[in-house]
């Protein structure tokens, strides 16, 4: 006759099944948080949402989004501050992104957004469900985060709620221009430039690599593209949006920037920098202590042909 297993190796065994389910069913419960919302569908949602893996920025800092959508992981061993949600449908892939990375989604504790479009606020509802993060963004952000979409003041608002609205972010703390959001020893400071939308965020950080420490930059975007009826140079109903945008540009110009990031990657040329990158892996192309001024130059450039244009127009 076979004797028994001991007991003891019956009930490891048994807490070892128990520990393996139980992971099962905590990662089946993350996986359903963070595809729960629609996928939002527009003509470059699906190029914006390929895959692209993620990669290490400086110091504590990693590129978790998109082929074509900016997210950022900012890291520290009593908890993250995430940058950006992309598309709803992006959720799962920045999830896997900061796994991939070594981190933990549910070590998240804050998030932050740039501007509150359905390509950079649509998976923020998603990946609070699967963390239980902590959203915080201006006045104006929260309030179309609050209701899932833009508000009336936003450039884009006459493309209408079909194509603009996105899962709703609630209980979003208000925060002030200038504010330093802190995590454990993580510090992050919000520069509020409105234009692009009403309360467009910019975040600087500094992260630090063998003792050298840098100033690091997510730039919101600074476009000047609205639906056909608005006018950044002001019409009946609104005043000009000229100088306020203008001095967004300006405060994204003299912010302490030696690396920058962009909500959208194609806007810092992401890909031919990470192309040198490869090439030459001791020279970090991110690094580059021009980056928001030429960022900002740019958006200049594009405010004052939209203005002319709006003139001609007139
Ligand atoms: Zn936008």
């Amino acid at each position: 006759m076979k004797h028994p297993a001991p007991p003891s190796r019956n009930s490891s065994r048994a807490a070892r099944l128990f520990v393996a389910a139980s992971l099962l069913a905590s990662a089946s419960a993350l996986t359903a948080a963070l595809t729960a919302d629609p996928p939002h569908v527009c003509d470059p949602c699906n190029e914006w949402n390929a895959p692209r893996p993620a990669f290490h920025v400086y110091g504590n800092t990693w590129f978790v989004g998109t082929a074509g959508l900016g997210s950022v992981l900012i890291t520290s061993p009593k908890g993250h501050i995430l940058i950006d949600g992309g598309l709803p449908q992006s959720a799962p892939l920045i999830s896997a992104n900061i796994a991939a990375a070594g981190f933990r989604l549910e070590d998240v504790k804050l998030i932050v957004n740039s501007h509150t479009h359905y390509d950079h606020a649509g998976g923020i509802a998603a990946l609070v469900r699967a963390s239980g993060a902590q959203v915080a963004a201006s006045p104006a952000s929260k309030r179309a985060l609050e209701q899932g979409g833009p508000t009336e003041d936003d450039p884009q608002f006459g493309f209408g709620p079909e194509h603009n609205n996105y899962p709703a972010v609630h209980g979003v703390r208000a925060i002030a221009d200038g504010e330093t959001l802190r995590v454990g020893p993580l510090a992050i400071t919000a520069h509020f430039t409105p234009g692009h939308t009403p309360g467009g965020t910019s975040w600087t950080w500094r992260a630090c690599e063998g003792g050298r420490c840098l100033d690091l930059v997510y730039a919101d975007s600074l476009n000047s593209v609205s639906s056909d009826d608005f006018r950044f140079s002001g019409d009946e109903i609104h005043g000009s949006r000229v100088d306020s945008f203008l001095h967004s540009i300006e405060v994204v110009a003299s912010l302490p920037c030696d690396l920058l990031i962009a909500p959208h990657p194609v806007a810092i040329d992401l890909d031919e920098k990470l192309a040198r990158w490869k090439q030459n892996p001791k020279l970090n192309p991110l690094i580059d202590r021009g980056a928001c001024k030429a960022y900002a130059a740019g958006a200049r450039e594009r405010l004052a042909k939209r203005v002319t244009d709006e003139g001609v127009a007139r």
